[in-house]
């Protein structure tokens, strides 16, 4: 079977790992820093446990799906809980919500909260789910780059086709979709919040990824015992099971190409490495940009304009004494969300008054803190690195409004008083430690009615025998689908291993 080099051991190139070792190529992952898992990093702390960036796990059917490959049950590598209530949000005006696991509880609670949209809370979940269904059949699990790639041409002219296209709303955001259905603006606030997952603004981004609600409400938010560090623990679990090479610490500086087609990589240091095939799980933009170069760098930025998604601040914070009235999942929303992500997305500042989102993961796992405490992990969007954001000088102001709006609006008013023991990840951490694009969390931003939901596809066109894993590369962001993209890069290329001839020379062309 081929041998495949894997730049990056985050999600993506884990999942890629194990999918192509389970059908027998002879895999390499080479990782830069000295862990693997990438953002999905754990912080030990004075006895507290953090997890450092993904916190909230969503569609363990994917992560099902890999393990799958290799014919071994999820359940035997990662103990996984379904946590309800899914999020607990506050509001400024000091109304509290919880989005309860079980829809029959969320109706019953929006009768009191909300009575006038119980019927539009519901319409809106059908519409989700009518997307969620739309996005399984035409865009996950395949790579796609456009709206050519999702459809087979031969039936595109079908009745049903026809109405799962009329189905994705090309000429509504995900805000106009909100509105639609609901009037409330606190419950308005709470679904817009959806598509934070993928790092952009719902004024912006496109109606069909409101199918994200869906795959959580529908699907469930789960936590796996340990924290989210499991996950790529699990994967490298499986990797090393099915005989994957793993190397740490060698950065690839190059990839190297032959008539057009990824031949080898070149490491900082000098050692180059020679493979059939190569997947990257580095950041799709900076891959072409500093790993590839040439015309095939030209060819990949015609056309489309690549943003980053947004970045963020988080604060580690250990705390000698709990607040019981947390969940283990919490919003504290921002007093007037237009603002916020006008600041974040279009004017590229941080927000006045943010949302932040609070883990507390002592809810479900004691153990992550020592007895009574709390290993708070707070996290505030940020706009991705702009000239002149210089966060060692921004920080100390900004820590400060973090903390009075928890003080403000989620009943936490002594929480410096509790602080024990603290740390913090700035954007220019996040973009420094994974090596992303601006220092963005979700790879690129969703923006645009009809192209928003569009990323890298995962067979490289630019550069035969490249194939891209990761969360700035098809389906986008967010631990599932960084997963899922890396089953996608592994799938594509077996297909093309085994179809018995070399993969297309473009140069030649
Ligand atoms: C603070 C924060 C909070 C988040 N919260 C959530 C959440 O609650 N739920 C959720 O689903 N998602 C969340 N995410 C997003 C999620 O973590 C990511 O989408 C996902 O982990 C990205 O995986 P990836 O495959 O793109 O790899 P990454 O995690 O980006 O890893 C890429 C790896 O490649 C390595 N690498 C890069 N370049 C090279 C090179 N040249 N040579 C060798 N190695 C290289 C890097 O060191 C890194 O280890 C969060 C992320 C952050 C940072």
């Amino acid at each position: 079977m081929s041998t495949t080099g894997i730049i990056g051991g985050g999600l993506g190139g884990l999942a890629a790992a194990c999918t192509l070792a389970a059908r027998g190529h002879d895999v390499t992952l080479l990782e830069r820093n000295s862990w693997l898992g990438g953002k999905a990093a754990v912080l030990e702390r004075d006895g507290f446990r953090f997890d450092m960036g993904p916190t909230i796990l969503t569609m363990p059917r994917v992560l099902e799906r890999i393990f799958a490959e290799a014919g071994r049950e999820l359940s035997d590598y990662l103990d996984l809980r379904r946590l309800d209530p899914q999020w607990r949000c506050f509001y400024d005006d000091g109304s509290v919500l919880d989005l309860a696991d079980d829809r029959e509880t969320m109706r019953r609670t929006l009768q009191d909260f909300a009575p006038g949209d119980v019927q539009g809370y519901e319409d809106f979940l059908k519409v989700a789910n009518r997307l969620s269904e739309v996005s399984d059949r035409f865009f996950f699990w395949k790579s796609v780059e456009d709206l050519r790639d999702t459809m087979n041409m031969k039936t595109s002219m079908s009745l049903a086709t026809l109405s799962d296209v009329l189905s994705l709303r090309m000429h509504r955001t995900v805000a106009d979709q909100v509105k639609r259905n609901v009037k409330d603006k606190r419950l308005a606030q709470m679904l817009e919040h959806f598509i934070q997952y993928v790092g952009s603004s719902p004024l912006a981004s496109p109606a069909v990824l409101c199918g994200i609600a869906q795959m959580q409400v529908g699907e469930g938010v789960w936590y796996p015992m340990g924290g989210t560090r499991a996950v790529p623990r699990a994967l490298t679990r499986l990797a090393e099971d099915l005989g994957v090479t793993f190397r740490t610490g060698i950065e690839v500086e190059r990839i190297e190409t032959e008539g057009g087609r990824a031949t080898a990589v070149m490491a900082a240091g000098g050692e180059r490495m020679a493979f059939d095939r190569i997947v990257s799980n580095m950041d799709s933009v900076r891959t072409y940009r500093e790993l590839v170069g040439g015309t095939a760098w030209e060819n990949f930025q015609k056309g489309r304009k690549r943003e980053p998604a947004c970045s963020g601040v988080v604060l580690y914070l250990g705390l000698d004494r709990a607040y019981e009235h947390l969940a283990h999942h919490n919003f504290v929303f921002s007093n007037n969300p237009e603002d916020e992500f006008r600041e974040i997305y279009d004017e590229g500042q941080p927000a006045a008054d943010p949302t932040a989102y609070i883990a507390a993961p002592a809810r479900t796992e004691p153990g992550v803190a020592p007895e009574g405490g709390e290993a708070l992990y707070i996290l505030v969007h940020t706009p991705y690195l702009r000239e002149g954001h210089d966060w060692s000088k921004m920080l100390p102001e900004y820590r400060r409004t973090i903390l009075d709006k928890l003080k403000r609006t989620a009943g936490m008013e002594d929480i410096e008083e509790r602080i024990v023991t603290e740390d913090v990840l700035t954007p220019q951490d996040i973009n420094d430690r994974y090596k992303v694009l601006d220092g963005a969390i979700y790879g690129l931003v969703s923006h645009g009615k009809v192209n928003g939901a569009f990323k890298p596809g995962n067979r490289s066109r630019q550069v035969p025998g490249l194939y891209l894993a990761g969360g700035s590369a098809h389906p986008g962001p967010g631990m599932p689908m960084a997963l899922m993209s890396g089953w996608i890069a592994a799938d594509s290329l077996h297909q093309d291993a085994t179809r018995n001839t070399a993969p297309r020379d473009v140069a030649a062309e």
